[in-house]
């Protein structure tokens, strides 16, 4: 049920002729609520209704957002953050308890790795990493202290995929908690939950919002989950504020026309890229020599705006191709309307190990494109005079 409180859009439209609807959510500027009487008070705290209080703990445009969140992703219900980091912690410190082990895909997002190794074992958590190849047989790589088996799919940067519904079915029979970062696909791609996921993770600075302006997070899953893990939200203090949720509302709006513009755009560039011979290998779900591509046909829609290749010449080469960008932008980050190329090892996986890259399966000549909306041929003419 939404909160979206009429009384109070009234209140803030002061002024304005009476009975003004607005069409979107306007922006609840504003750190508390108004209560009338201690009695008023006094209901709140007992539960007996649902008027807003503090912008910590929610507000009308956190709320607005999460229902479109829930309503995309096929949720009962949703949580927003001030950033995906923050929805990963949120997860992670709000389901786990000293004793129990995470087991994740060695091949993750650098920032859930070292928040898992760096954070975690502090307080008596262990992370567990697992290859790939162990993570074809989800069931094996569970162990009777898994609390939450966390993996990405497509991951981060290779776009090597993973069985979602083989994951999701190992977790339930085993009672483990599955968590799924869902940033690459976005919800127009993939339904993780309708797979047999229990919690689907966004860094909604990507894909949902989509414009490159907000830096935000996203769980969703089932009410009882996300009733979990509010009071994790709320005390680690992690809530997006009023003017981004909106902004972040916004963005949700034309998800699916970027995407889907995006996942032709992709497909198009991989396919160039495939045929050139300055490229050693290009990495894209859609494709059929991308070793997972069976898989990302079983379980996504579209295969998505990211598209990673390796240079011919390594890293010097990789580096000479960034420098020479002029319509794709050089920056970390993607999912939005323009196309950005990062150099992974200097971004997302910079500080790994060189064991952790290999496990990642990540190399020094390694370029990633997250592709946008510009005119496909703008951008092959772009990646051509770079490669050259
Ligand atoms: N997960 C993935 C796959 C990411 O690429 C990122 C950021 O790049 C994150 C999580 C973290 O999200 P944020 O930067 O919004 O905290």
């Amino acid at each position: 049920m939404s909160k979206r409180p009429e009384t109070e859009v009234i209140h803030v439209a002061e002024g304005a002729r009476a009975g003004a609807v607005p069409l979107t959510t306007p922006i609840y500027a504003t750190s508390t609520f108004l209560f009338a009487s201690a009695a008023e008070m006094e209901a709140y705290q007992r539960g007996e209704t649902n008027k807003f209080i503090y912008s910590r703990y929610t507000n009308p445009n956190v709320e607005a957002v999460e229902a479109k969140l829930a309503a995309l992703e096929g949720a009962e219900a949703a949580l927003v953050t001030s950033s995906g980091m923050a929805a990963s912690s949120t997860a992670l410190f709000g389901l786990l308890h000293a004793g129990d082990e995470v087991v994740c895909s060695s091949a993750i997002y650098g920032g859930t790795l070292h928040l898992m190794v760096e954070f975690l074992r502090r307080f008596g958590v262990e992370a567990r990493f697992a290859s790939l190849d162990e993570l074809a047989h989800p069931d094996r790589v569970i162990g009777p202290k898994t609390g939450v088996l966390w993996f990405e799919t497509p991951i981060n940067p290779t776009l090597r995929c993973l069985d979602i519904a083989a994951v999701g079915r190992a977790c339930r029979a085993r009672g483990v908690t599955s968590v799924m970062d869902s940033t690459f696909a976005s919800p127009i791609n993939q339904q993780p939950l309708a797979l047999g996921i229990d919690l689907v993770m966004h860094s909604a600075t990507k894909y949902l919002n989509g414009h490159s302006d907000v830096t935000a997070g996203a769980l969703a899953g089932s009410k009882a989950l996300i009733d979990r893990l509010q009071p994790a939200r709320k005390l680690f203090g992690g809530v997006l504020e009023p003017a981004s949720a909106f902004m972040l509302a916004r963005g949700m709006k034309t998800i699916a026309v970027r995407v889907e513009r995006q996942n032709a755009n992709a497909m198009q560039v991989a396919q160039w890229l495939s045929g050139d011979s300055r490229v050693a290998q290009v990495f894209y779900p859609g494709l059929e020599s991308h070793p997972d591509h069976a898989i990302a046909k079983k379980q996504m829609r579209g295969f998505g705006g990211m598209v990673t290749f390796e240079a011919a010449g390594g890293y010097p080469a990789a580096c000479q191709f960034y420098d020479r960008l002029q319509v794709i932008q050089r920056a970390a980050s993607l999912g939005g309307v323009e196309s950005l190329c990062s150099l992974p090892v200097l971004t997302s996986q910079y500080g790994f190990s060189d064991e952790q890259l290999a496990a990642a399966g990540v190399t020094p000549g390694m370029v990633r494109l997250s592709i946008g909306l510009e005119h496909v041929e703008d951008l092959i003419a772009d990646l051509d005079q770079a490669l050259s």
